[in-house]
């Protein structure tokens, strides 16, 4: 049994860092403008690419489906508004490989037509929970805190499971960011909807909200929404402002001091975890009937001049949205994707914003400073005591940096969560989290090298396999006709001697060039005689035949 605590705990290590959501939550949540072209991902999540279902040329409406996903763990696409199909190519994305990735440019219209409708809380209740997680696939919403992993999956504990607590992330920890906080405050109904929808769908017995204590708008918010609704089941805990505090496992012990086991998962422990931005898509998806097509996103940092939260339709290059904010600054150096501490650094503003983008951060030179060279480990332990993993940062170091790959795993690699705090504290300004990502990229190629070749030699061994199976059939098939032709015939003698005769009348026949009657077919079988009734009508239709 799992228990909310009363007085949240606080987790091993951490930061308090300076929040700076200010600026972006001055202005009330607005609704980004859509831009003539938008660039639409295929894989804007954890899992299989999605597969087209448009051609270049195809009209389309907004919400309508257009790539559809082929494997349980991947999300279908939606467009995100009505226009036309201009191109499906490669294109470049915002993932830290800094690799293109197939596109779909849509032409907006301007009409922004959609085709949909939504259900009533009353059936979404009467609903069964299986229906739910289709209707959430279908509409093809990923988690929205950054992890972007298909919500319908997440939604189903699987056979036998029981969801003893739904934790809903609200706790939004990382510097700069507040998309979560002006939906929470902007469209609180949408965000309880939506909680609501999930803890039916997960027959979950007890629901709370995780949400930092420094967000005191929001949580007044939350807690009158419920109110509201009349929904006394559903607890606001406002937990201490603390970087990670928002890291899932860190966030499931503040609020209940059970542990996540290592490379385990919530609902090992009966808990399940949902960002509150995914909970509002939910919300959306089966009120409404709009899929993922838009976002809140976060656009901030001292390199743009209007620091805001918006509404993104997906597919909108960033630089448009820059543009909204009123442009850069001077002072703008470098552009990230998420904050600064997990953010990933982006080469160009031309790239979209996809499923899973909550921030872009134009940071000062003083917001994200050039790194400074490294220097040798000073073994002074400081990062493992910030490390909210409790993990031993200078040794994942030690054994990424010598390639030790199995002997980084022994130390949990995977269960860093690139909180990005023990870089923050090194001395020696080692780069520690990308050694991590590093590591871990290289355990993931090397796995599916492993499983290209475990594919290869299957295929191999199969081959051989049927090669032996031919063969081995082919020596069954000569040894039976061998056999076949050494069988005495049934009724040898007589039948030996019945062909002698047919065989003299024939013979007979031809040299008198008279039918063959039935006084010298008495013995022969029903086939004989069929074969000289052939041969005298042939005869009897052309007298020359056989005559020399
Ligand atoms: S903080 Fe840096 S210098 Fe200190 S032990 Fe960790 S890796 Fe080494
Ligand atoms: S990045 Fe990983 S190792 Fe470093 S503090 Fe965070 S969880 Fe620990």
């Amino acid at each position: 049994m799992v228990t909310i605590l009363e007085q949240p705990l606080k987790f091993h290590g951490g930061l308090r860092l300076d929040a700076n959501k200010s600026p972006s939550l001055r202005a009330p949540l607005r609704q980004a403008g859509i831009p003539e072209r938008l660039f639409v991902p295929l894989s804007q999540h954890i899992g299989e690419a999605a597969d087209p279902l448009v051609e270049i040329g195809d009209s389309i409406l907004k919400g309508q489906p257009i790539a559809r996903s082929l494997s349980y763990i991947s999300a279908p696409v939606h467009a995100p508004t009505s226009g036309r199909i201009i191109d499906i190519d490669a294109y470049p994305i915002p993932h830290p490989s800094g690799l293109k990735a197939d596109c779909i440019v849509i032409e907006a219209d301007g009409e922004d037509l959609a085709a949909r409708g939504g259900l009533t809380m009353e059936a979404v209740f009467e609903a069964d929970p299986a229906d739910i997680r289709q209707h959430v696939r279908d509409a093809g919403i990923v988690g929205l805190g950054g992890a972007g992993f298909p919500t319908s999956v997440k939604l189903n504990p699987g056979p036998g499971r029981e969801v003893e607590l739904l934790v809903i992330n609200a706790a939004e920890c990382e510097p700069y960011i507040s998309c979560d906080e002006a939906l929470i405050c902007y469209r609180t109904r949408e965000v309880i909807d939506g909680i609501r929808i999930m803890r039916h769908a997960l027959h979950a017995r007890q629901t709370v909200i995780g949400i930092e204590d420094s967000m005191p708008k929001a949580i007044s918010c939350l807690q009158n929404g419920l109110d509201e609704a009349g929904d006394t089941d559903i607890r606001v805990i406002a937990i201490p402002t603390v970087y990670p505090a928002g890291g899932e496992k860190q966030l499931i012990y503040t609020l209940t001091g059970e542990e996540v086991p290592s490379q385990g998962l919530p609902i090992d422990l009966g808990i399940v975890c949902h960002n509150v931005g995914t909970a509002a898509a939910v919300g959306r998806a089966l009120l409404q009937g709009e899929p993922l097509i838009s976002r809140v996103v976060t656009v901030t940092g001292a390199g743009v001049r209007q620091a805001a939260n918006l509404d993104v339709r997906i597919g909108t290059p960033i630089v448009g949205l820059i543009e909204q904010c009123g442009g850069y600054t001077d002072t703008v150096t470098r552009l990230l994707m998420g904050g600064p501490m997990m953010g990933v650094s982006l080469p160009s503003d031309a790239m979209p914003i996809i499923k899973t983008t909550n921030c872009i951060l134009a940071a000062s030179l003083q917001e994200a400073p050039q790194p400074l060279p490294a220097h040798p480990c000073i073994r002074c332990g400081k990062c493992a005591e910030v490390c909210p993993a409790s993990l031993l940062p200078q040794q994942l170091y030690w054994y990424a940096h010598a390639r030790n790959f199995d002997k980084a795993q022994d130390y949990n690699l995977f269960d860093c969560i690139e909180c990005g705090c023990c870089t923050q504290v090194c001395p020696s300004h080692i780069p520690l989290v990308q050694y991590y990502r590093f590591a871990k990229t290289e355990i993931w190629n090397q796995e599916r090298e492993r499983e290209k070749a475990d594919i290869a030699r299957q295929r191999h061994e199969f081959h051989l396999e049927r090669l032996e199976r031919d063969k081995k059939e082919l020596q069954e098939r000569r040894a039976k006709a061998k056999k076949a032709l050494n069988k005495p015939k049934a009724g040898n003698a007589d039948s030996k001697k019945a062909e002698i005769t047919a065989a003299l009348a024939r013979v007979k026949a031809r040299k008198a060039n008279q039918p063959v009657t039935a006084r010298n077919t008495d013995n022969l079988s029903e086939e004989q005689r069929a074969e000289i009734t052939e041969i005298d009508n042939r005869r009897a239709s052309n007298p020359n035949e056989n005559r020399p």
